[in-house]
């Protein structure tokens, strides 16, 4: 079974669609990757599936179970968790407690607290920073932990970013342009990255404008022009396709 289905996803503004019906499916342990040109759709269609947006049509389903319309931290506890477009870090906020932001949308269980009897707020704060600093040496930065984030690179916020949304313990991963901005070195430390999480078992699913990312990192590659799915397939299906390849002319 797939961890997650979309099935005939849909969203209008204001009578125009910007997500038209959109199907696709993501497994565990693989990468997906949604591309097109600007205005195609992509951001949209995240924000349907995480449950920002309502949909007008449509259902997603996380391992049969369908989950359409449930908010986002809702979705969050069934185990999926996103990034955005823009860095959305607290620059004064040291590494590790950017992360521990991430730990309220986790399931605890203080049953072991409640045995020690431990005051819930203690405890809760000890197992955060447990969870966030694994999260942080998973995405390689346990070094920086103690510096405050506006003392990081590029590349390590968006690393930083992505190890706030494992540490909700997620199983469903949406990263929206986890190397954008990123020089080459930066980008190929993503890379490697999005493929160790993958090889744990998680169901990545991206957003990606860097084409040759996407070609190299992609299991399976989903493409929208227009509110539309266009494609779908392989990267050496999709990198020959005629109308993929007019799309992205089309929109230059
Ligand atoms: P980009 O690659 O530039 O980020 P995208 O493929 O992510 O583009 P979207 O941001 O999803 O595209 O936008 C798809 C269309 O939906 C656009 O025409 C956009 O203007 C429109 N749109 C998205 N959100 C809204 C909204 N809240 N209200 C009105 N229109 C919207």
């Amino acid at each position: 079974m797939n961890r997650l289905e979309i099935e005939n996803l849909g969203i209008s503004f204001g009578g125009i669609k910007a997500v038209d019906s959109v199907s696709f499916s993501a497994a565990a342990g693989e990468v997906t990757s949604i591309i097109g040109p600007n205005g195609a759709g992509k951001t949209t269609l995240f924000n349907l599936i995480s449950g920002v947006y309502a949909a007008d049509t449509g259902h997603v389903r996380i391992e049969g179970a369908d989950v359409t319309g449930e908010p986002p931290h809702r979705l969050a506890r069934r185990g999926m968790a996103r990034t955005f477009q823009n860095l959305q870090i607290f620059p004064q906020m040291t590494a590790l407690d950017n992360v521990m932001t991430g730990c309220h949308l986790r399931e605890t269980s203080n049953l072991l607290a409640d045995l020690l009897g431990l005051p819930s707020s203690l405890r809760e704060t000890a197992k955060s920073r447990g969870l966030a600093l694994s999260a942080l040496e998973r995405v390689g930065l346990a070094n920086l932990a103690a510096r405050p984030a506006s003392e990081l690179s590029y590349g390590q916020l968006k690393r930083l970013e992505i190890a706030r949304a494992l540490v909700t313990g997620c199983s469903i991963l949406l990263l929206d342009e986890p190397a954008a901005g990123c020089n080459a070195v930066e980008t190929r430390e993503v890379d490697d990255l999005i493929h160790a999480i993958a090889d744990e078992g998680v169901c990545v699913v991206l957003i990606e404008h860097d084409m040759r990312m996407v070609m190299r990192i992609s299991s399976h590659i989903v493409v929208l022009d227009q509110g539309s799915k266009i494609a779908e397939g392989k990267p050496e299906e999709i990198r020959d396709n005629e109308r993929v390849i007019a799309a992205y002319l089309g929109a230059h």
